[in-house]
């Protein structure tokens, strides 16, 4: 009998369900290269991504900037101990809170673990500055992390029942809702913590009346105002951090996915008067790795040189433009988000099937929910992969509909 041989993928995908723990469904593909807006499987087909990594790759896949500054680093030192300063450390740092207005930086790996130490940050200022305070607000339907500290953070009913007991200490109140907000408030509240898009809970902005009013919240009780711009900082939105579309400003910014540009870094940035921790109260061994910390310095600084937050501005108000015209044709409704931060619904159950249409088609996109597509494009988005990107939707779209 002749034995058929299997293809590299289908090898590759018996292997994967053997060894690689299940966490996730995903699709019967096995990504193999990128290059800027491309990616490629083992079977050389090519995707143009408006996923992005889940809205990581800022620079695009595999940018030349990160290759020299990984291999250049990678060269020189890659690790040299939580323990010691080291050179990009510094550099980073100071390039980091120049841009944001910020003070001082700590470091990590991803974006829980940032969350993590704002989370803690708030907690060692109830306990120095408000008399043991100790719990934070947070937003309904928001998303902060998978480590039981930051699902505990997260406002997701789902998660609800999911690992408990959950952490203590941490009280969720629906979102523009600023009365809610204030009722939630004790002698026991350290902070509040917010996303200003809030990206997995499916791309919903806080207003500006609302976050002038936490402001002003925080500041009455001395409290610490948290942003998580895990999502949205970075030049996400169409400004270099999502605060500055509102004028307000932050106690603590945290920030993880597009400050690496694919390579794990995060960071919890807060002011001087804030700097709170003692030896021994936080920390983590890959925190300003220097490998990391060269990454990051050269995404930032490719960021500013480009302008890259204009672009995103730029190409989210020419897709936001695209999309309105699909819709004279199809069910598409609540287009909204900012920069490139996008989103909009459609039918129930009908996202979920036009991202499996379009990924047969070659393009990514991300649907958060059943009935809602978000749409976070590498910020090097031009208007030719816009027009294609619109292209492969109206024909999947038209596909889709008759069922
Ligand atoms: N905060 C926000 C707003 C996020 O969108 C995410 C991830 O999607 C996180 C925190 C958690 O980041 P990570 O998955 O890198 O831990």
């Amino acid at each position: 009998m002749i034995q058929m041989e299997k293809s590299l993928t289908a090898a590759l995908l018996e292997k994967a369900e053997k060894s690689v723990l299940f966490t996730a469904r995903r699709p019967g593909i096995v990504m193999e290269r990128g290059d800027g807006m491309h990616l490629w499987d083992t079977e050389g087909k090519r995707y143009l991504d408006f996923v992005g990594g889940w809205a990581v790759a800022s620079l695009g896949h595999s940018p030349a900037v990160l290759q020299e500054a990984l291999s250049r680093q990678a060269a020189t030192l890659v690790h040299a101990s939580p323990g010691y300063y080291n050179r990009p450390m510094i550099e980073f740092a100071e390039l980091l809170t120049g841009v944001s207005g910020m003070d001082k930086a700590f470091f990590a790996s991803s974006g829980a673990e940032a969350n993590e130490s704002a989370i803690k940050l708030a907690r060692k200022h109830g306990a120095v500055n408000l008399n043991g305070a100790y719990e934070i607000i947070t937003l309904t339907n928001s998303f902060h992390g998978r480590t039981l500290a930051t699902m505990s953070a997260t406002g997701k009913e789902q998660w609800k029942e999911l690992f408990a007991p959950k952490i203590d200490g941490f009280k969720h109140v629906p979102i523009n809702d600023l009365d809610a907000c204030f009722a939630a408030v004790t002698n026991q509240t350290c902070a509040i913590m917010v996303e200003l898009v809030q990206g997995e809970g499916g791309v919903h902005s806080v207003s500006e009346a609302y976050l002038y009013g936490l402001r002003k919240i925080c500041d009455m009780y001395g409290m610490l105002l948290i942003f998580d711009e895990i999502q949205t900082g970075m030049g996400r939105t169409g400004k270099l951090f999502a605060y500055e579309h509102y004028g307000i400003r932050p106690d603590v910014i945290t920030l993880g996915k597009g400050i690496g540009g694919g390579f794990p870094l995060s960071a919890m940035l807060t002011l001087d008067k804030y700097d709170l921790f003692e030896p021994g109260d936080h920390g983590g061994t890959y925190t300003g790795a220097p490998l990391a910390m060269a990454a990051g310095y050269a995404v930032l600084k490719e960021l500013l040189d480009r302008n890259l937050a204009e672009n995103a501005k730029k190409q989210g108000q020419y897709l936001i433009d695209g999309l309105h015209a699909l819709a004279s044709s199809f069910p598409i409704s609540n287009i909204r988000g900012k920069g490139l931060l996008l989103a909009f619904d459609l039918p129930e159950g009908t996202a979920t099937l036009l991202a499996a249409a379009c990924l047969r088609e070659g393009l990514l996109i991300n649907s958060p929910n059943p009935s809602t597509v978000r749409l976070v494009p590498p910020l090097i988005v031009t208007q030719q992969n816009i027009d294609d990107m619109l292209g492969i939707m109206r024909h999947a779209l038209g596909k889709l509909e008759p069922g």
